[in-house]
Order: structure tokens, then C-alpha cells, then sequence
């Protein structure tokens, strides 16, 4: 039996144990990923500790994925760039590897909603600058977005993801958005606001040209007020679900050996989950 994992902490809210279940069963493969709980202070040696562990590999998430990024023995060249991992692979060699998927996720996430022609709407502004913001901006960049605009409320941490694509990215202050806004072809929140228990963003989106599209990475509620507000605008919203279900899938083809496919009877499971 192939075993994989997701770890962080806390982690009894993580949704990858019902993802990766879903395409176990749906494929017949003999395989379990489980939630593993561990502190900060553990978890070098529980990475430390994984060849021979019989896991195959596995999801990190908050906080451990700036730690997974420093202490795997080899990274791919986006993992490097973003500088977090979010997905490990233990090698046949005994070795462990660092990849991270959030930037395909998001990006794989926006070809199944708008058409694989996004790049070409125009200059992206993206809303804040944390993990998530700097795996989306060299997400952005691989796939050929001209220039990207980037506003947080701590400006350092601005300009620090914008030099992540240099030429493309420029931080933005964030009294500058109506301005922005007007020559965006994607506004993208990375920010944690609008999240339950968080408070609001509040942004206007009349600047936004018509042909704009708006996604939010936040997906609890799945239908946060920033993109009823687009939608009210006739604008193309995208929820922040098919980024989870999409990032995925590459640890999934990794530890399983095969590529499963994120489809609607996958969204509504976790849809139905995410219920309150
Ligand atoms: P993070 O590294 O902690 O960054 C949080 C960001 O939100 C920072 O830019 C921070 O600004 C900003 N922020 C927080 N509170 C704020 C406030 N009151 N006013 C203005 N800005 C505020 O978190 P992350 O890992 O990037 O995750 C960000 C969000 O994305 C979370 O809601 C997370 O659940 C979601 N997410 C979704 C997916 C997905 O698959 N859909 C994947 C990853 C993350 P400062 O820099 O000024 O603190």
C-alpha cells in the first residue's frame, strides 16, 4: 500500500485528506494520505525521518512550508523561485524532494475557467504579498503575463514579491489601485481578507474594463464579496476552490503513479464540505 500525507499545524481543517480519497477510490488504488500534526519545532526530523518511513511523499502547508523549502535535499526550479515547497516526493534514492504546485494550480485553475488565453487579457494586479502571492506571481510570469502590479498592505513585502519576476512584476502602493485597476485584465486577492473571520476587502471594482476578469484564492466562503461584486459588474469571476483541487494533482500523479483529473463531481464534494 502507497501511503501519502499532509502535514502543517493545525491540520484537522485541511481538505486534501477528502481530494486525494476521492481519486483513490475513483482510480482502485490500494493507497492512504493521512493528516499528520507537527509542530514547528518537529519538523525537521520528521522530514529528516521520511526515507524509509514507508510514505511515499506528501502536502506541507502553514507554517512549514518555508522550512520544507530549506530543508529538502533537492527543489525544482519553481520551488526555488517561490521559495516554499508545498509538496515532497521521497525519491527511490533516498533523497527528498521539493516541488511546489501552487503556481501551476492557480494557473491550471484559470485555463479550466476562462480559456487558456488569460495570459493575454492584460496587466494583472494582484492584492497582497504573502506565500500564496509570491507562488501566483511566478506563476504569472511563467505563463507570459506582460506586467504584474502588486499592492499589500506592508509595501516591503510588496516590492519583495514583485523583484521575484523582475521586468514583469512592480510593487504598487495601494492608494494607487483606482489607477491600476483601470488598465487590469485580472485582478487577483491573495490577501486573507474576505476570509470567515476576517475582515472584508473592500475594493471598488468600477475602474476594472469590461473584458476583466477577478479571481479571489479565498475559498471559504466559496462566493466571497469580492467576486459577487464582480459578477454584479458582469465580470468573469474565479473562485478560489479549483486552485486546492488543482494543486493537487501533481503530488497525486507523483506518490499514486497516476494523473488524476480534477472534475465537477470532485468540486461538489469539497463544496458540500465546505457547508456551514
Ligand atoms: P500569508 O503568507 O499569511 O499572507 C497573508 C496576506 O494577507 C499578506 O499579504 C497580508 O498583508 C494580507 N493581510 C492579512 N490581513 C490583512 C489585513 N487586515 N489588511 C490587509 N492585508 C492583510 O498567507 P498566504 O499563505 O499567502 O494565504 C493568503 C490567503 O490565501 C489565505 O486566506 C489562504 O487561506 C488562501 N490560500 C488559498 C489557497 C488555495 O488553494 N485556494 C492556497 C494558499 C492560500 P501583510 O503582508 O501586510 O501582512
Amino acid at each position: 500500500m502507497i501511503r501519502a500525507f499532509v502535514t502543517g499545524h493545525p491540520i484537522a481543517h485541511s481538505r486534501s485528506p477528502l481530494i486525494h480519497g476521492h481519486w483513490l477510490a475513483e482510480h482502485g488504488i490500494s493507497g492512504s494520505y493521512e493528516r499528520i500534526d507537527v509542530p514547528p519545532a518537529d519538523f525537521p526530523a520528521f522530514l529528516r525521518g521520511l526515507p524509509g518511513s514507508g510514505f511515499a511523499g506528501g502536502n506541507v502547508t502553514i507554517p512549514h512550508k518555508e522550512a520544507a523549502f530549506a530543508l529538502a535535499d533537492t527543489l525544482t526550479d519553481r520551488a526555488q523561485r517561490i521559495g516554499a515547497v508545498n509538496t515532497l516526493v521521497v525519491g527511490g534514492d533516498g533523497r527528498v524532494h521539493g516541488d511546489n504546485t501552487d503556481a501551476p494550480g492557480f494557473c491550471a485553475h484559470l485555463d479550466q475557467s476562462l480559456g487558456p488565453a488569460w495570459p493575454q487579457r492584460g496587466e494583472a494586479v494582484i492584492l497582497g504579498a504573502g506565500g500564496a502571492a509570491r507562488a501566483i506571481v511566478v506563476g504569472l510570469a511563467e505563463r507570459g503575463v506582460a506586467r504584474i502590479r502588486v499592492a499589500n498592505r506592508t509595501p516591503a513585502r510588496a516590492e519583495a514579491v514583485a523583484a521575484l519576476a523582475p521586468g514583469i512584476a512592480q510593487p504598487l502602493a495601494w492608494d494607487d489601485l483606482p489607477a491600476a485597476l483601470e488598465g487590469a485584465g485580472l485582478l487577483v486577492n491573495t490577501t486573507s481578507l474576505g476570509m470567515k473571520g476576517q475582515p472584508a476587502l473592500d475594493i471598488d471594482l468600477a475602474p476594472l474594463p469590461a473584458g476583466a476578469a477577478v479571481a479571489d484564492i479565498v475559498y471559504a466562503p466559496l462566493e466571497t464579496d469580492l467576486l459577487a461584486a464582480a459578477r454584479r459588474r458582469g465580470l468573469a469571476a474565479v473562485d478560489g476552490l479549483g486552485m486546492l483541487l488543482h494543486q493537487a494533482v501533481p503530488g497525486f500523479a507523483a506518490w499514486f503513479g497516476t494523473r488524476p483529473e480534477v472534475t465537477e463531481r470532485l468540486r461538489d464534494l469539497i463544496v458540500a464540505d465546505l457547508r456551514p
